[in-house]
């Protein structure tokens, strides 16, 4: 089985409430090309926060393997970083460390 077919139903995407935005903002790094926890934080909250596929996005993020995006309103580090697992950056996500 590939990955991309374990994820249930890639349909849920087009009502994504980030479908539109650019994909860019979902990388926030600073000048040092680091990442920006605050703009991360704020990008979470920004769609996130109210999106109604929000469960279905953190399935295909731990199923596809998420890295150095914002994803499902967590960060979700390099899988080889020193603390790989993913950051919530919102207040209302169970089961992820609060940043
Ligand atoms: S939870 Fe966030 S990243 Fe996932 S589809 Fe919704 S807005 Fe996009």
């Amino acid at each position: 089985m590939t990955r991309l077919a374990a994820v249930p139903n890639l349909g849920w995407q087009e009502h994504a409430a980030c479908r539109d935005a650019n994909p860019s903002v979902f990388s926030p790094v600073d000048d040092r090309g680091r990442v920006d926890l605050d703009q991360a934080r704020h990008v979470a909250h920004t769609w996130c926060a109210g999106c109604p596929v929000i469960t279905q996005c953190r399935t295909s993020a731990l199923v596809l393997g998420a890295q150095e995006i914002v994803q499902a309103g967590a960060w979700w580090p390099l899988s080889t970083s020193r603390n790989p697992e993913p950051v919530n950056l919102l207040d209302n996500l169970d089961g992820m460390d609060a940043a």
